[in-house]
């Protein structure tokens, strides 16, 4: 399958640019730039550069090329790889074929790397760059870092200006992440709340493989996601005034709504109900993504049903590993708890699912008690009795016995870990859970915090993951 590039130009865009440089010496790598292309893996690399400082006596061919090795190795070093260096010596009179804005590299790149150019980006500091993309119906993004700034107004094609490399890395794992999502892929993105699997909620065929991937039951409906809570009227078959005053107050937030759903939600997202949850995600990375994509995401948490819930964009890969066609790295999420559920479809209403946005708030915003609901006809995600379960048994014990209990368990031979409050705080309790397992112990012990504020969805959580399994996966 022919791959998408990313077309770098070298001087004020990878490194400062400092004139002609001759010399090993004089590179100077913007901070951001090597970060910035360890996340492009999914892209063949190149490095575009002019360097008609040759054709005007300024430097040798040796010195240029000792420069663009010097780049390649300390990009090699930090574990990315340029496929080629693209080096014009020419000056604009020579009237060269090479020269930037013309295609004549990326062509190369295109005939001896099996590269797709239509899904491609060149970038760099000079309007040639932006004009190179468009030359080649690749997409251009601007930086302002070295010559950018200056030359701003000299723009004359389409393209995204953006401060420097890591935004403009940011842009292209988007539109990434858009154009998959466009042809039905799945894309695994970052919320305040976890990592999720997300899939166009318009597209069958995509949430379909959503399901297949997680292993989750057809019957577990999915939160669709989206960037704008004017959307809400789309996906909802009428808006009651409870939602419109919860959404102005917590969205973008983690807080999911359940209404009735319209008719355009097809009933895999729905689980064949009549209702759909939906949410406005605060994360920007999510938001970015979800106002570019225009439409409603469809998403899970991005890892295998009944498994923790990844706050790292490494837990997805280490989850789902290459079931996923793309991974956008946010980082590791705030709230680190999975959303709110509200339901809002009958006269009274009530929280589905403890999470990221207390009790204590959705009630003082509604002015009314809401209750958690113990048994509810509504399916949610999350809602199933095992749910959260890391492979470890988690064993609940008050506070007091801990220490006796993960004693007592040493002394038959067993490997425990215990839980401090600290570990179980919401932003944190997954990751715990994952550690305990990655260092292969057989019982996590923990005590469930008090039922107040977050302490609601982690004692939630906690209850869920320590609930007797049947088999052991
Ligand atoms: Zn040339």
């Amino acid at each position: 399958m022919k791959k998408p590039a990313v077309f770098l130009d070298r001087d004020g865009t990878l490194i400062e640019d400092a004139g002609f440089l001759r010399d090993a010496a004089q590179v100077s790598f913007y901070p951001q730039a090597i970060a910035a292309l360890r996340r492009l893996g999914d892209f063949a690399l190149f490095i575009v550069t002019n360097q008609c400082g040759i054709a005007k006596g300024h430097i040798h061919p040796e010195e240029a090329r000792a420069v663009n090795d010097h780049v390649v190795r300390r990009l090699a070093e930090a574990g990315i790889s340029i496929r080629a260096v693209y080096c014009c010596p020419h000056e604009r009179s020579d009237d060269c074929e090479c020269i930037k804005p013309k295609p004549y590299f990326p062509r190369l790149a295109e005939r001896d790397h099996e590269i797709d150019l239509a899904s491609s980006f060149v970038v760099g500091d000079h309007p040639c760059d932006v004009e190179l993309a468009h030359a080649v119906g690749a997409k251009g993004v601007y930086v302002l870092t070295g010559h950018g700034a200056k030359h701003r107004a000299e723009l004359r094609v389409p393209g995204t200006v953006v401060a420097d490399i890591g935004a403009a890395a940011d842009v292209i794992e988007r539109a990434h992440a858009v154009a998959i999502l466009r042809a039905e892929g799945i894309v695994a993105f970052p919320t305040e709340t976890v990592y999720g699997l997300g899939a166009d909620a318009l597209s069958e065929a995509a949430v379909r493989r959503v399901f297949h991937v997680k292993g989750r039951p057809a019957t577990h409906p999915l939160i669709v996601h989206f960037g704008d809570a004017s959307l809400m009227a789309e996906w909802a078959a009428y808006v009651p005034n409870a939602a419109r005053r919860l959404a102005e107050r917590f969205w973008p937030g983690p807080l999911t709504l359940v209404l009735p759903a319209s008719t355009r939600v097809p009933a895999i997202v729905t689980g064949g109900q009549d209702s759909v949850g939906l949410r406005v995600p605060r994360h920007p990375m999510a938001l970015a993504l979800l106002r570019e994509f225009g439409g409603g995401i469809a998403a899970p948490s991005a890892n295998r049903f009944g498994r923790v819930s990844p706050t790292t964009a490494e837990h997805v890969r280490q989850d789902l590993g290459s079931d996923v066609d793309f991974v956008l790295d946010g980082g590791a999420c705030a709230v680190g708890i999975e959303s709110t559920i509200v339901s809002l479809t009958s006269e009274i209403p009530a929280i589905l699912r403890p999470g990221g946005v207390t009790q204590e708030e959705i009630e003082a915003t509604l002015g009314r008690k809401v209750p958690v609901a113990q048994t509810s006809n509504v399916r949610t995600p999350g809602q199933m009795k095992t749910h959260y379960a890391p492979r470890a048994a988690v064993v609940l014990v008050p506070p007091e016995e801990l220490e006796q209990r993960a004693e007592e368990l040493r002394k038959q031979g067993r490997q425990v870990r215990v839980l401090s409050a600290k570990d179980v705080a919401p932003h944190v309790l997954f990751t715990s859970l994952r550690r305990a397992d990655d260092a292969g112990v057989e019982f996590i012990l923990a005590s469930a915090p008090p039922e107040q504020g977050l302490g609601l969805a982690v004692a939630d959580r906690l209850r869920k993951a320590a609930h007797p399994r049947t088999s052991k996966e």
